[in-house]
């Protein structure tokens, strides 16, 4: 039910409700009129039976009275029947009179025993009848009539009664029908009443709907509602002023969305209201500048890629997925961190990273768009995104989110834009870090051939040694010198001596695993760490290098080569010593004896050499 309907439904119940309510009253009220008319009508007519009766009497013409009263009774047409009763004293004194004068009924006989009238009306369904019996009651006026003269009675004794049945009937129907007419015209006036609400209130009502259908949309963020109204006056000054106020509100955050999505790439956070847009934009734009705040005090890159893996799995609730970095000079892509080590990527493409097909083509890979879509990964049914993100020409990142969820993965699809906000925000902190790292590498290595130097050996080798300490490991200690060194200077120049540092740090780069560490100690001196080595096997490794050095032949020019020898000491942690640095200086021993021993060779250490002091 409209608000309309309702408001016309009330007043056509309150209207009709107050027009039974005076029907009601107007029928009790002429009810009551009409008995009491039918009665003083009585009373008159009773009244002049009895004058007449008394006339008679005076006149004596007593006999004649039934003439008197037909008349009566005959020109009036509401007097259904008229009759007059005798009083015991009279019919005592004058006999019982004429047959129809006798007492009919109840009331004629209480009216006779308490010479008082008594009226009463009887409604019945074909009419009403007022039925009313008057006394005739015996006076004594000294001047008038003196009833005692002829009656023996005393005064005021009941001589007898006038009877009568009036009908008013009539007067019911006139009553009738003056309700018919009050009932009318309530109807009328209520048609009136309803037609004018109609009229004035529809308007309103117009304007109303109007006004929530706005309001409606505004609560679901759309203000391009315009509101209208027919209705003059405040109202047309308050819809005037709404529309004012909703154009404001439309350009307001029509703004504001502008301005936030030169924060927050387009796309990332969409909706239909401009109101949750900024509220959710704003929300994000904080929590990335919480995240840069967090990362910018950040040391390297490695705890910033944890943060990014830690805001994948807290805020967007992803448990399945693979960090990649990826050195792009380089081609190929080191696995930062999966979930049990778990990932979709067949294992070449590390070596390979233009195999990464988010890699090459820079863009997201979904698989909902293609089956198999990237064709160096087996996806065993699952779902996946690959997000590429370039940091700078020589790195970028590879996010690898698996689910076997497809409404999950469209989920991800969603939140993409809102990941990249992240990366976007660590990128500056992660290339600032990567150089960091890389300034850092270079103060850390030898310029001449890549190797650390001994700068690094300083720094790091007590961690190394800890570790080594905490997991069992061991190091074999190399140390190697190339024999007679400062000849080839002194003969050929100082250029072709650099030549043979470079081709020594070659050979070591190419005879040493990735857990071993080579470092330039000093001019042409190199310490070698061999992780996890065994005996044999660091003689091995010594002797490839050994033999690798003494093939290389180097041209000295005009014409002329020259090769190369070198001697090595091998001194093993923590068998021989408990530190590394005990170790460097034992396999420095074991060099020692190699060159005063005849040089161009490999001697392992003895605790004997550091006893014999014939040695230093
Ligand atoms: P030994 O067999 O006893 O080792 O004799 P050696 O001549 O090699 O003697 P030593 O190891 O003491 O010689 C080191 C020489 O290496 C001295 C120094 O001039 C030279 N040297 C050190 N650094 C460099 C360098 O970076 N380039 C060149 N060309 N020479 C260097
Ligand atoms: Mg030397
Ligand atoms: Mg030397």
């Amino acid at each position: 039910m409209t608000t309309k309907s309702k408001l016309l439904f009330i007043v056509a119940i309150m209207l009709l409700g107050l027009g039974i309510a005076t029907i009601v009253n107007v029928s009790l009220n002429f009810r009551d009129y009409s008995i009491k008319n039918a009665i003083e009508k009585s009373t008159m007519t009773a009244a002049v039976v009895k004058d007449g009766l008394t006339a008679h009497m005076v006149n004596e013409m007593m006999d004649k009275r039934q003439y008197f009263l037909d008349q009566i009774s005959n020109n009036n047409d509401n007097v259904k029947s008229l009759w007059i009763v005798r009083s015991e004293n009279v019919t005592k004194q004058y006999g019982p009179g004429f047959n129809n004068e006798t007492v009919r009924d109840a009331i004629d006989e209480e009216v006779l025993s308490s010479g008082k009238m008594v009226t009463k009306v009887h409604e019945r369904t074909d009419g009403i009848i007022m039925r009313v019996s008057i006394p005739y009651n015996a006076n004594s006026h000294p001047i008038g009539i003196n009833c005692i003269k002829c009656h023996d009675v005393a005064p005021g004794d009941t001589l007898g009664a006038i009877s009568m049945e009036f009908d008013i009937t009539d007067m019911r129907n006139t009553g009738m029908f003056t309700i018919i007419k009050i009932l009318t015209l309530n109807i009328v006036f209520i048609i009136i009443v309803l037609f004018l609400i109609n009229h004035y209130v529809t308007p309103y009502m117009k304007l109303f709907s109007n006004m929530q259908e706005g309001i409606t949309k505004a609560y679901s963020g759309d203000f391009s509602h315009e509101f209208e109204s027919t209705v003059k006056g405040d109202a047309k000054n308050i819809v005037s002023q709404l529309n004012t106020l909703f154009r404001k509100m439309q350009g307001t955050f029509g703004d504001i969305k502008y301005n936030l999505s030169t924060f927050i790439p387009q796309g990332c956070v969409s909706s239909a209201d401009p109101l949750y847009e900024a509220k959710t934009i704003i929300g994000e734009l904080s929590d990335i500048y919480k995240f840069k705040k967090t990362i910018e005090l950040d040391s390297t890159k490695e705890i910033v890629y944890t943060r990014i893996m830690d805001i994948l799995k807290n805020k967007y609730k992803l448990s399945t997925f693979a960090f990649y970095e990826v050195d792009v000079k380089a081609g190929v892509r080191k696995l930062i961190n999966a979930q049990d080590g778990f990932t979709i990527c067949h294992a070449n493409v590390d070596e390979n990273a233009e195999l990464c097909r988010a890699q090459r083509t820079k863009t997201d890979v979904n698989s909902t768009e293609f089956v198999n879509l990237c064709q160096h990964c087996t996806s065993n049914g699952m779902f996946y995104i690959c997000i590429p993100f370039t940091i700078n020409d020589d790195n970028a990142i590879v996010i690898s989110i698996t689910t076997k969820d497809e409404s999950e993965i469209n989920k991800v699809n969603a939140q993409t834009p809102s990941i990249k906000n992240y990366l976007e925000a660590a990128k500056p902190v992660i290339e600032s870090r990567m150089l960091m790292a890389k300034l850092r590498d270079t103060s850390l290595r030898d310029g001449m051939t890549g190797l650390y130097n001994r700068r690094f050996l300083e720094e790091f080798i007590d961690q190394v040694m800890s570790q080594a300490q905490r997991q069992d490991e061991t190091y074999s200690v190399m140390m190697l010198d190339v024999d007679f060194f400062k000849a080839v200077n002194d003969t050929y120049g100082h250029d072709v001596g650099d030549k043979v540092i470079v081709e020594l740090g070659k050979v070591l780069k190419e005879n040493i695993r990735s857990a071993d560490l080579a470092i330039r100690y000093g001019g042409e001196e190199f310490v070698v760490l061999l992780h996890n080595a065994s005996e044999e096997g660091a003689l091995n490794v010594a002797n490839k290098i050994h033999k690798a050095f003494a093939n290389i032949v180097f041209d000295v020019g005009a014409g002329e080569t020259m090769r190369k020898t070198m001697s090595i000491g091998i001194a093993k942690f923590p068998t021989d010593g408990d530190t590394i640095w005990k170790c460097i200086k034992f396999a420095d021993t074991a060099l020692y004896v190699a060159k005063t021993t005849g040089r161009n060779k490999i001697v392992e250490y003895d605790t004997k050499m550091s006893e014999s002091e014939n040695l230093r």
